[in-house]
């Protein structure tokens, strides 16, 4: 199978990396082909079961984790377990394209650890806490419970920063979109 290479996205919640994530695979020439995670929450507004998550349900993925079935997952949130299936990965390899990630911090480095030399790691760093805070806020799809959740996470998060490969600083959105495009090029194109 033809291995293409891994771009994974981390940041803590409300950075912006989904709508990063989101631009680059309209990018034709990236080849890119988005890594659909397993997810044991509900779908939130207008998500889709096989487009933005696998919605299961916590036992499904118990059973995943059990069968060794994840190439990493995560309780991410109390309760709210993320994962890649290795299957995921082998689809989009099979389809001869690159795979690009919007996942967790820890979930992030793992797959770095796993395959060093395929996978560029990149943290989306938002302009600070407070920012954070507003627009999650701003996008009101949760309560204020688990915004509050989010954002005590966010802090933790972003101290691993330094680990990554590469830091995109979302502090102007369009700014951070073309950043982000020339980087993931040079990166798929190099040998
Ligand atoms: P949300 O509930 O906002 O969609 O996602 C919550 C967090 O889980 C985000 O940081 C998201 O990137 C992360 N996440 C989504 N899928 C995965 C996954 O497969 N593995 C890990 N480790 N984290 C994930």
């Amino acid at each position: 199978m033809n291995k293409g290479k891994l771009i994974v996205f981390s940041a803590p919640s409300g950075s912006g990396k989904t709508t990063i994530v989101r631009h680059l695979l309209g990018k034709e020439d990236l080849n890119l082909e988005f890594s659909i995670s397993a997810a044991s929450r509900d779908p939130r507004g207008e998500e889709e079961h096989g487009k933005d998550y696998y919605f299961i349900s916590l036992e499904q993925f118990k059973k995943h984790i059990k069968a060794e079935e994840f190439l990493e997952w995560e309780e991410v949130y109390r309760d709210n377990f993320y994962g890649t299936l290795k299957s995921e990965i082998e689809r989009i390899w099979a389809l001869g394209k690159n795979v690009i990630f919007d996942i967790d911090v820890a979930g992030g480095l793992r797959i770095k650890h796993k395959f060093p030399e395929q996978t560029l790691a990149v943290f989306v760093k938002p302009p600070s806490v407070d920012e954070l805070k507003r627009r999650l806020k701003q996008r009101s799809t949760e309560t204020d419970d688990k915004i509050n959740m989010r954002i005590a996470k966010a802090s933790v998060e972003l101290a691993t920063a330094p680990q990554f490969d590469t830091i995109i600083k979302n502090y102007d959105l369009d700014t951070a979109k073309e950043e982000a495009y020339q980087l993931v090029k040079d990166f798929v194109n190099k040998d």
